[in-house]
């Protein structure tokens, strides 16, 4: 990246912060011939929703269907998920901005499942293209997140089945709630997933040659993106393990990005300003590195297995995401798995980036 940027400025002798996507996308047109706006003709709002429902079905054999209702704004979809033919929960889909709207991702639990009792019902929020005509074109990045998104509108779904409301759906370790999410997001990298409904206006099937590519490039600069996790994660721990009025916010940011990142501090910014986990997830930032381990070790079955392999998405349903916070997700990773979690895959991931 300090060699591309070299080109633009002779002068330059580091790669700043505020230049790594830029120069990350340059580089990876230039040199591995990957553009990502040539992938977003693929994948236009409603044909990926479609194809995450229809995924989501085969896999988990379940139907998702239209639940007529009314919603807060014109632009959300409701949705009824049925197990073989019975009512199992209900969901809403708000995608796209608005004035006023939440701005990131989430996905919100609005009631959760007992037995007997009442379903889970829950919300995704997201601001994805789309909105009025629903052909707005997204990019994989955005598909990715849906994806991430619905992984945890499964985990709320599938563990409905509860006694006990603390128990339910999204109930495991903090350390472990964003590991059903992200091992979702392995499908939006598989050809046969994207085939099922990346096509462009002209009814054109995503060409191989494309899913190829943006394989080869899915892992350029893995290792600096972990090593800026590891400031963000530090930093988190670091402002909550002390008294607050103790110490100085940005001189403790500047000493974590420092040790962590690879990128330097920029003079009179401050980041953790606008850090929105820092509240939300407080200390504990570093779930999203860590239930990535775990999220690596559980998708090492179904890449062994299958990544449509229903037996093994029945396994998954059943004895991962099912129980809920019944259970220490260490002892629901070792039911699934059959051995405990270790790091094995994690480092066999980082070590594609190497490559
Ligand atoms: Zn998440």
């Amino acid at each position: 990246m300090l060699a591309r940027l070299q080109k633009i400025d002779p002068a330059a002798k580091e790669v700043g912060d505020w230049q790594k996507s830029y120069l990350s996308e340059l580089v990876r047109k230039e040199q591995y011939n990957f553009d990502s706006k040539a992938v977003r003709q693929y994948f236009a709002y409603n044909k990926v929703r479609d194809g995450i429902f229809q995924l989501m079905s085969t896999l988990f054999d379940i139907s998702i269907h239209p639940w007529d209702t009314t919603t807060w704004h014109d632009s959300v979809e409701a949705y009824e998920v049925r197990d073989n033919g019975k009512l199992m929960a209900r969901f809403y889909l708000d995608m796209h901005p608005r004035e006023g709207k939440y701005k990131h991702a989430a996905h919100f639990s609005l009631q959760n499942g007992l037995t007997g009792r009442q379903l889970p019902v829950s919300s995704l929020v997201c601001n994805f293209p789309g909105g009025d005509d629903g052909s707005g074109l997204m990019t994989h990045d955005q598909v990715e997140t849906f994806l991430h998104e619905f992984g945890h509108l499964i985990h709320h779904f599938f563990g409905g089945e509860q006694r006990w409301t603390s128990f339910s759906g999204v109930a495991t370790e903090w350390d472990f709630v964003e590991a059903p999410s992200q091992m979702l997001e392995e499908w939006i990298w598989d050809a046969d997933t994207l085939k099922l409904f990346a096509t462009n206006e002209q009814g054109e099937t995503i060409p191989d040659e494309l899913i190829t590519k943006m394989n080869t490039t899915r892992y350029f600069g893995r290792g600096l993106n972990v090593k800026n996790q590891m400031f963000y994660a530090a930093t988190s721990l670091n402002y909550y393990n002390r008294e607050p009025d103790s110490f100085d916010l940005t001189r403790k940011m500047i000493e974590m990005q420092d040790r962590y990142s690879p990128y330097k501090y920029v003079d009179d910014t401050h980041f953790f300003a606008s850090f929105g986990h820092l509240d939300g997830y407080s200390a504990i930032y570093y779930t999203y590195m860590w239930s990535l381990v775990i999220a690596n070790d559980l998708f090492s079955r179904f890449e062994k297995e299958g990544m449509h392999n229903r037996k093994v998405a029945k396994d998954y349903r059943e004895k991962v995401l099912a129980p809920g916070g019944s259970a220490d997700a260490a002892e629901l990773v070792k039911d699934f798995l059959g051995r405990p979690y270790n790091f094995e895959a994690f480092e066999k991931e980082l070590d594609k980036g190497t490559r």
